[in-house]
């Protein structure tokens, strides 16, 4: 049987013990209820009536008890010392506890209150509660309590009391389901208030660390939970603990947490949304980074900054206390993370925005921005108020208008061209306030922006190039005249110079031929020498000048064979003279593609080997085929050229020998611009076998190397 169950007779005084100072209102509260009534408020008329308190009446008793009994509402009535007298039924299936489990006040307060615990403080509440219950001036507001029932579930009751002078009524009313409801729009009004804060500071913030270092403490103790922190993603794709709270001070902007799946972090990039920890220790999909159990944390959420494809960071909150994290928690982590990554994303354009702005302003040209339609300048970089100085600049400010700048051409001229093709670009002058003159080349761009059209005139300062050109003008133009002089000297060289030279040859000869007289041999020979040298001379000046300003040569498929041959013979007398022994390790044929010209490099390398050589010395004259180059080598035994020389004899000029030997120092500069204008290379090496030099060149093969087979 229950308990509480209405008992008849003397033993329910025992049950609930009641004492009446009035019972002269018995027969009124008879009237007024009935067992089973449902109606609590109908108690208080009871009360007044004191019909309670009659000890003497045994059906009012029994009547009144049982409407206690019954009444959908918990409660207990207890006496001013404290004793509990009675709980009803409602009372014992709502909080689970029975008269015998609570007997006294206090040792309801015991398991009803566990989790304040039994400090001093909270039985003085208590019985500060009782005393205003019992105390005369009957101040006995209604008050809400968590209480502790029996199952150990934690509920909200609604508390209120009657006075029977002795003793108290107390009505329990559960209100845990709209508490929990209250609770709930006050937890979600919490977050609320802190995202628009949170808001607030992001639209206002110059700086992100102060947004970013605002939103951590903000989302934990909006979270009621330790740690917060803002990773953020490194360009190398680790984490760096940048901004957080309530991790040990060395940890922040020094923590890196790699993008390893064993991470929570790393874990939360890889499955793109937002990861909730219950409990660290028995969390199986991932370790968790040591700074996380250095930490004692048990329960934590992540959630990612930015998307996979522009990934700004990740938004942790960790907790040491087992955690359960609500789907309002991961919206509210949402709102934030949202607010975040939006804020990060403007400050980048705003950076970048800035930086083209700079970049703009530095810029050496003059950049405008037009309204197309009025002709109003609505952007002018700093070079425009570089080139327009002090005056020119307050000129502008009154009237910030095209025409203020170029007079030439309005912005209706430019807009009509700029309807046909979208940029062009034309040159004007611009006089500064400090009348310089100065050439422009602008470039005019026609930028349209929803129905407004603008005109973007980037101008650069030609005035130099102008310069420039003119100077360069007047110096093609005396090239042109020193290298008509030139042409002219060579002319005169081939036609004018070199023919009385050979007219002299002719004679000298032939006077050699028909004289006896010793003497006069003796100086017809130095004629005729001295006059091949100069013929020599004339020969080589002309051939120079004119592979000077040659620029290309025309090819044909020739035979080197039969030209190095032919080269040799014609220093045939002179090979004689020294009793050179000149040995030929060519075959042929060698199809090259050439100009006749080509010879010439033959023979001045033939020739020079031949001057170089002491008498009886050998040389030899070799081709060899590399790759689609002739190679043509000649060797000499002679006197060899150092080191430091060998890379300026082929200068003009540039002579290695201080000896006897004469030159000029032209024959391989003319071999040089020979092989250059044939695409060749040109060299020259020790020669291997003792003493002596190897000259070489190459030049490029034919086409069609049968033919000549
Ligand atoms: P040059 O008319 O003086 O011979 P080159 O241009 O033909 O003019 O030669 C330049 C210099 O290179 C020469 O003065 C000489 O010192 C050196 N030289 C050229 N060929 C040889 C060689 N076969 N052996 C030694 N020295 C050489």
């Amino acid at each position: 049987m229950d308990p509480s169950e209405p008992k008849t007779g003397k033993a329910d005084a025992a049950t609930c013990h009641v004492e009446s100072e009035n019972s002269g209102s018995r027969a009124s509260s008879e009237n007024t209820f009935c067992i089973g009534s449902d109606h609590f408020s109908e108690l208080d008329p009871l009360m007044d009536l004191s019909a309670l308190t009659d000890e003497k009446n045994g059906i009012i008793e029994k009547t009144v008890i049982g409407v206690l009994y019954r009444l959908p509402v918990a409660m207990m009535i207890i006496e001013n010392n404290g004793k509990i007298r009675y709980v009803n039924r409602k009372f014992i299936n709502v909080l689970g506890y029975s008269l015998d489990d609570i007997p006294t006040t206090e040792e309801w307060f015991k398991v009803a209150f566990p989790q304040i615990g039994l400090s001093c403080e909270t039985i003085t509440q208590w019985h500060d509660l009782l005393n205003r219950m019992f105390s005369p001036a009957r101040d006995k507001e209604d008050i809400e309590l968590q209480i502790q029932c029996k199952n150990m579930d934690l509920r909200h009751f609604h508390l209120s009391f009657t006075d029977l002078g002795h003793m108290g009524v107390i009505a329990l009313q559960d209100i845990s389901v709209s508490k929990d409801l209250e609770n709930q729009v006050k937890y979600r009004e919490k977050q609320q208030a802190a995202v628009a804060s949170i808001g607030a500071q992001a639209i206002c913030a110059d700086d992100i660390d102060d947004l970013m270092q605002f939103t951590v403490e903000k989302v934990a103790s909006t979270l009621g939970v330790e740690f917060c922190s803002v990773l953020e993603k490194l360009p190398q794709g680790e984490f760096l603990l940048r901004w957080g709270t309530g991790w040990e001070d060395w940890c922040i902007g020094a923590v890196i947490i790699p993008d390893e799946s064993y991470t929570h972090t790393g874990y939360t990039a890889r499955e793109k949304e937002p990861v909730i920890i219950n409990d660290l220790f028995t969390e199986t999909r991932f370790k968790g980074h040591s700074l996380l159990h250095a930490h004692d944390v048990t329960s934590g959420i992540t959630m990612m900054i930015g998307n996979a494809e522009r990934l700004f960071g990740i938004l942790a909150v960790y907790s040491t206390n087992t955690r359960n994290f609500t789907e309002d928690d991961t919206l509210f982590l949402q709102e934030i993370t949202n607010i975040l990554i939006e804020t990060v994303e403007m400050h980048m354009t705003m950076r970048q925005l800035q930086l083209f702005r700079e970049l703009i302003n530095r810029s050496n040209d003059l950049v405008l921005i037009i309204d197309g339609v009025t002709g109003h300048v609505k952007y002018a970089n700093e070079k425009v108020f570089s080139y327009l100085g002090p005056q020119g600049y307050s000129r502008l400010q009154e009237e910030p208008h095209l025409s203020t700048l170029i007079q030439s051409v309005d912005h209706g001229q430019i807009l009509e061209r700029l309807n046909v093709s979208n940029a062009f670009t034309s040159e004007d002058v611009f006089t500064s306030h400090d009348n310089i003159i100065y050439d422009l080349e602008i470039n005019f761009t026609r930028v349209d922006d929803n129905e407004r059209k603008y005109i973007l005139a980037i101008a650069r300062d030609i005035t130099r190039k102008k310069t420039a050109e003119l100077e360069l003008k007047s110096y093609a133009q005396q090239l042109h005249d020193s290298n008509k002089m030139k042409d002219i000297f060579t002319d005169i060289i081939s036609h004018d110079l070199l023919n009385p030279a050979s007219n002299i040859k002719g004679f000298t000869e032939l006077l050699l031929e028909n004289e006896t007289d010793e003497q006069k041999l003796w100086m017809l020979s130095c004629i005729a020498s001295n006059n091949e040298k100069l013929i020599n001379i004339m020969e080589t000046t002309s051939i120079f000048s004119r592979l000077d300003s040659m620029s290309s040569l025309e090819f044909n498929d020739i035979d080197l064979l039969p030209l190095c041959k032919s080269s040799i013979e014609m220093f045939q007398h002179q090979i004689s003279q020294k009793g050179l022994d000149v040995v030929l390790e060519i075959e042929g044929p060698y199809i090259a593609k050439a100009h006749p010209v080509i010879q010439n490099a033959f023979c001045n390398l033939i020739s020079n080997a031949i001057k170089y050589s002491s008498n009886g010395e050998r040389i030899i004259v070799g081709i060899e085929g590399t790759n689609d180059m002739w190679k043509i080598i000649v060797t000499d035994f002679g006197e060899g050229i150092a080191d430091p020389k060998k890379p300026v004899i082929f200068d003009r000029f540039s002579r290695a020998t201080s000896g006897n030997t004469v030159g000029k120092g032209l024959g391989l500069s003319i071999v040089k611009r020979i092989i250059e204008l044939h695409t060749g290379n040109v060299g020259v090496d020790d020669n291997p076998c003792g003493k002596g030099s190897v000259f070489w060149f190459t030049v490029h093969k034919g086409m069609d190397q049968s033919v000549f087979q």
